[in-house]
């Protein structure tokens, strides 16, 4: 039996496990998926498992997708791009950091239908979520800007592309608007990070949060009558991605997703990835 796990600190709530048996269900793949909550102290012992073969594979999540990467041997495009590991596999004795966030926002915007070649996309905050879309966008050919609250800070970290105020934003127009920031997360359901002012003058709105299913952020984009995605697909593809790397497979992120949608958003109060 295959062992493979997420590590991080304070996931007790995590969703993987769920998600990661769907997948071994589905395909027939005898694994075990565990959750690693750790010490930073505590992980080069994972890592030591994962060279020896004892774990195949993990999934990286809060605090340590960036602090990972001094214990790994090689990091992927998008993961070097990124600074930011969340999936690491054993290739040819080295430890490999990948970013599979990126990979679930690629497989978002296919199923949004979204073209994105040459189009304005605004992506609100700057944190590791925004940088995943940045990539994303900017690998697609869109014209990714940021919007943040402390310019000085989002400009170090966002040097070719456009970092703009909330302010600017009020007079921006754009085809695709993202939530990258965390307001709006369940237990804070009554906030959004931007109103009705600002989201009318979008074509397609993508909020990452998954927790709730509809934020009001989303609330409204939909009385916009704008097309809208929350951030369940994103959640799920990241670890479809993740076992496709382990295990050298092609899987069916559809298939995954409607496995897991109303199980999830009937039973669950409240998941973290
Ligand atoms: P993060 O690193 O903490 O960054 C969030 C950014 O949001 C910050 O850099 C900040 O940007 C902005 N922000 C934070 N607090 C704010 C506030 N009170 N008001 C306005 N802006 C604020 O978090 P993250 O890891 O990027 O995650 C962001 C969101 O994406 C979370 O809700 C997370 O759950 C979600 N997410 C979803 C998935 C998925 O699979 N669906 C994956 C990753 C993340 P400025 O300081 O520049 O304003």
């Amino acid at each position: 039996m295959k062992k493979f796990g997420i590590l991080g600190k304070n996931i007790s709530y995590t969703f993987s496990p769920i998600l990661h048996k769907n997948i071994f269900e589905v395909y027939n793949i005898d694994a075990e998926y565990n959750i690693y909550d750790v010490k930073e102290s505590e992980i080069p012992d994972i890592l030591e498992k994962i060279k020896t073969n004892t774990i195949h594979g993990i999934n990286v999540t809060v605090p340590y997708k960036t602090t990972i990467i001094k214990f790994l041997d090689e990091l992927s495009p998008e993961a070097k791009s990124m600074n930011a590991v969340n999936c690491i596999k054993l290739e040819n004795g080295k430890l490999k950091g990948y970013n599979t966030d990126y990979f679930g926002l690629i497989e978002t915007f296919k199923k949004m239908g979204l073209l994105l070649k040459n189009k304005k996309v605004v992506i609100l905050g700057s944190g590791g979520a925004a940088k995943a879309v940045n990539r994303a966008i900017l690998d697609l050919g869109g014209i990714p800007a940021i919007v943040s609250r402390d310019l000085d800070k989002a400009k170090l970290e966002f040097k070719d592309i456009s970092v703009i105020s909330y302010n600017d934003l009020l007079e921006t127009s754009g085809f695709l608007l993202v939530n990258a920031t965390p307001i709006g997360t369940f237990p804070n359901i009554e906030s959004s990070p931007v109103k009705r002012q600002v989201i009318q003058n979008f074509d397609f709105v993508l909020d990452l949060i998954y927790n709730p299913k509809e934020t009001l952020f989303l609330k409204i984009a939909k009385q916009c009558f704008k097309k809208f995605e929350n951030g369940f697909y994103m959640l799920v593809s990241q670890g479809v991605k993740s076992e496709e790397i382990w295990n050298d497979l092609t899987l069916d992120y559809s298939l995954i997703y409607e496995n897991l949608i109303t199980e999830i958003y009937n039973n669950q109060e409240d998941f973290q990835s």
